[in-house]
């Protein structure tokens, strides 16, 4: 795309044609709880002190994440888009939650844009912009769209216009992120009063006001990402004590083992290879789903591919079975994995598995039978059935919603769940929060100059765990101006960074040995290109500049950061 077409394009509200709620509704003061998931996403509100799924018009409980453009580029959300998924892939978005503020240029957007069948495209300084119907939307405008369903619903179910949401993200999502799916809130006209790790809202449902005293552990095992928390849960106080997890494991891996099986066998008694386009893998993938699903119940399931290939000019099917020792074959090394991260997060906490008190399990893959063994073996007792896979998440959610309007005394302890530090002068990376440091948070840095006469500081921040800079995820750029020349090494300032319980970063600066108050500036300019995108943040108490461009997700991190 053109930057001319980026700048006519409007990234920032919902299109056009998007179905918002009725207009003549009463306001409401209701908190819904949005669970925003990868493969699908359910809201929930909270009744007479109880949450309570809201389903959809036509009963269902929860919506697939997915928006499409039919073949006259008319747009389809949830049911109506995955429709329409296996006979026009490359029009419909799914699995947006995983690019959503990520690095259009970054390694793990690479990787990901290998497993879905609609093109990605980059967008602003660094965003991912996907494309269908022949028009491309951000990734927050794609979130937006699944939001504004959500939305609908509860106004249809309550006939109330409701405009709050407390949404669930997973605890493993980095700072731009957060920020990323509260820019999808903006573009839905959803005020997202509150980012909730999903692990603790799935803790909240499952603990609150039930007067626990235990170590739960969160083991959530969704379409494409994995997530494991440790918390301590006593009466209403929810402290995550550590969190890990795998952001490229989740459903889709192993419906991906059980495709690679399916090819092979009909290699090994077809005696040829399967030409796939985007059409045939898709209907792979979704064959494949089936069975993995249909093994969670049953011990054997048929794979069925009619019309699948054309030979001697006539349409082939294929049919084979698979069983579930074979799935657990295929994919014993995921859960595995899930096993091992379940063992880094104990460890981090300095706790032991028989330290957990109860386990529960989130995510629908979280069904398949080897996984509820894997966790029991590790564990040494089962996992505790007391919340819904698919459900927990957005009524502990929506739970926090109710909670912050009520007299209730929840309160939530939260960690940062990856590194935050500063690129040093010879591009390595130096923490400043530790992952899994509790959250708010505060710290002193100091800093000097490093040559003669210098007028300004700049700081680069990331957020990982390499130990170079720049494989981590750039955050943002300060300038610290407002100190007299000195030669090199006699300017020393007192650099503080504090973290609030929404792990918001705020930045202020002072000389060392006087304490007078420094400016700090936020520069909003990708390191590698070290073009600045013309962001202002103005002296502490003015306004901040407009920023001159329309779009950019990096733009939206830069709001969150506060210098003042
Ligand atoms: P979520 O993101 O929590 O909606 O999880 C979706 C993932 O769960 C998808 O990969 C589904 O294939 C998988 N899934 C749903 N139901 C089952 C089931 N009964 N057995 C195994 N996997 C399932």
């Amino acid at each position: 795309m053109s930057s001319n077409q980026e700048q006519e394009q409007d990234f920032l509200s919902l299109p056009p044609e998007v179905e918002l709620p009725a207009a003549n509704l009463p306001k409401s003061d209701i908190i819904m709880g949005i669970d925003l998931g990868t493969t699908y996403s359910c809201v929930a509100i909270v009744q007479d002190d109880f949450p309570k799924v809201v389903p959809s018009q036509k009963g269902q409980r929860t919506m697939p994440s997915i928006v499409a453009a039919d073949d006259k580029g008319r747009l389809l959300f949830g049911e109506d888009a995955k429709k329409q998924l296996l006979i026009n892939p490359t029009n419909t978005i799914y699995g947006a939650k995983r690019f959503i503020g990520r690095n259009f240029y970054s390694k793990e957007v690479e990787a990901l844009s290998r497993y879905f069948s609609y093109s990605v495209a980059p967008l602003g300084a660094m965003s991912v912009g996907a494309t269908i119907g022949g028009r491309t939307f951000s990734l927050p405008q794609v979130s937006a769209m699944v939001l504004n369903e959500m939305r609908r619903n509860v106004c249809n179910y309550l006939k109330q216009n409701v405009n709050m949401a407390v949404v669930s993200v997973p605890a493993y999502y980095t700072e731009n992120q957060r920020e990323a799916v509260r820019e999808a809130g903006r573009i839905a006209g959803i005020d997202i009063i509150r980012i909730i790790n999903e692990p603790t809202a799935a803790a909240l449902a499952y603990g609150l006001n039930k007067e626990y005293d235990q170590k739960i552990l969160v083991y959530d095992l969704g379409g494409g990402t994995f997530d494991a928390s440790l918390l301590d849960v006593f009466e209403n106080v929810f402290k995550v004590l550590a969190t890990g997890g795998d952001t490229f494991l989740g459903g889709v891996d192993f419906d991906e083992r059980v495709v690679e099986f399916i090819l092979s066998e009909y290699e090994r008694t077809e005696g040829e290879i399967l030409q796939c386009d985007s059409v045939i893998t898709q209907r792979l993938k979704d064959a494949a789903e089936q069975a993995k699903i249909e093994l969670s119940s049953k011990t054997t399931s048929q794979i069925e591919l009619p019309y699948i290939t054309i030979q001697n000019s006539k349409f082939k099917d294929y049919k084979m079975e698979i069983n579930r020792e074979q799935l657990n074959d295929l994919t014993g090394d995921l859960v595995n994995r899930t096993v091992q991260v379940c063992m880094e997060v104990l460890d981090a906490a300095g706790c032991a598995p028989e330290d957990v008190g109860a386990m529960l399990l989130v995510g629908g893959q979280t069904r398949m039978p080897l996984v509820q063994e894997k966790v029991n073996q590790f564990f040494g007792k089962a996992p505790t059935k007391g919340v819904h896979p698919d459900e927990a998440v957005a009524c502990g959610a929506a739970l926090m919603g109710h909670s912050l309007t009520t007299e209730s005394s929840v309160r939530l302890i939260d960690v940062l769940p990856l590194s935050i530090g500063g690129r040093q002068p010879d591009g390595t990376f130096k923490t400043i929060f530790e992952a899994n440091s509790t959250l708010p948070n505060e710290t002193e840095v100091g800093v000097a100059t490093t040559h003669d006469g210098q007028t300004a500081i700049e700081m680069f921040l990331y957020q990982g765990e390499s130990p170079q800079a720049v494989e981590n995820e750039f955050l943002g750029a300060f300038i610290i101006t407002g100190f007299t020349k000195n030669p090199r090494g006699n300017t020393k300032l007192a650099v503080t960074m504090s973290l609030n319980q929404e792990s918001i970063l705020k930045v202020t600066a002072k000389t060392l040995d006087t304490g007078k108050p420094l400016h700090v500036q936020l520069v909003a300019r990708a390191p590698t290109s070290a073009n600045g995108i013309g962001l202002q943040v103005s002296e502490p108490g003015a306004k901040r500049a407009k920023p001159t461009r329309r779009f950019s997700g990096l733009r939206n991190f830069i709001r969150r950061i506060s210098t003042s």
